[in-house]
């Protein structure tokens, strides 16, 4: 049933009630069924989207374009950036999910994500950037990933192209070192999987960008979030670092890891 754009409003309310435990889902439902007239099963979507975009899964049943942006706006009103976050992560995975059943384009709901995905502080909206550009990656093939690699050096523009769209260079670098590198902590080997059938990885840098460490594999190292941290809080110290190899002290224990990629 087609929703009126005026009582958007009250149905994020209510779902947001529902949300907070002050209502529970049957009494937010007969409410904004009694009230409206509205299809039950239409404010059960609602209710259910809303708790999904605000812990950042997936929901299936789709809302008008209206609603979606009504409810991403209020979200950047009464939530902060990491709520908006998953909130625009869980519409990806709904676009994605959509485009898979369909095998078309969703062309409306992806101009809503971009138009609120610039609202998010900028380590944000890379990290969005890197799920676009880990999708180019992963059907790239591996020869073609080392030559762009091997390019790197040649050039300063910090935007690259590739098929037509314009990303990052460090961004897609990153992703690239990742896909070659197999998204494994280069310490201990751990392989974090996500719920979507993708890897998540840390990217550390061996000089710091302060220090004009540059995004190349020779002054990266893929860490887990624990190695991750430890290398940056624990005692580190590199004692050794070429193009080759590296070698640290962290916290007591020495590590030595190849850079090499071939
Ligand atoms: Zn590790």
């Amino acid at each position: 049933m087609k929703i009126p754009d005026s009582v958007v409003p009250d149905i994020y309310l209510i779902c947001q009630r529902v949300f907070n435990n002050e209502l529970t889902a049957a009494q937010g439902n007969r409410h904004l069924v009694e009230t409206y007239g509205l299809n039950q099963s239409s404010v059960d979507t609602f209710i259910r989207n809303f708790e999904h975009m605000l812990n950042g899964r997936r929901f299936r049943r789709t809302l008008n374009l209206f609603a979606m942006r009504y409810f991403l706006e209020r979200f950047t009103i009464d939530y902060d950036s990491q709520t908006l976050f998953k909130a625009l992560s869980a519409l990806m995975q709904h676009i994605s999910y959509i485009e898979d059943q369909t095998g078309g384009k969703h062309p409306g709901m992806r101009q809503v994500f971009s138009e609120f995905v610039t609202r998010l502080p900028q380590d944000f909206q890379d990290e969005f950037e890197q799920d676009d550009i880990e999708e180019d990656v992963k059907s790239t093939p591996r020869e073609k990933l080392i030559a762009y690699l091997k390019n790197l050096k040649k050039t300063d523009d910090d935007h690259v192209m590739i098929d037509g769209k314009s990303y990052k260079r460090d961004n897609h670098t990153l992703a690239v070192i990742k896909q070659l590198r197999d998204f494994a902590c280069q310490v201990c080997n751990t392989k974090i999987l996500k719920r979507d059938g993708t890897f998540y990885i840390e990217a550390a840098h061996i000089k710091a960008r302060s220090q004009f460490g540059r995004e190349t594999p020779d002054n990266i190292l893929l860490l887990c979030p624990n190695h991750h941290k430890e290398f940056d809080y624990g005692e580190t110290e590199i004692t050794f670092h070429d193009a080759d190899k590296v070698v640290f002290m962290m916290n007591g224990k020495s590590y030595s890891v190849t850079l090499t990629i071939e």
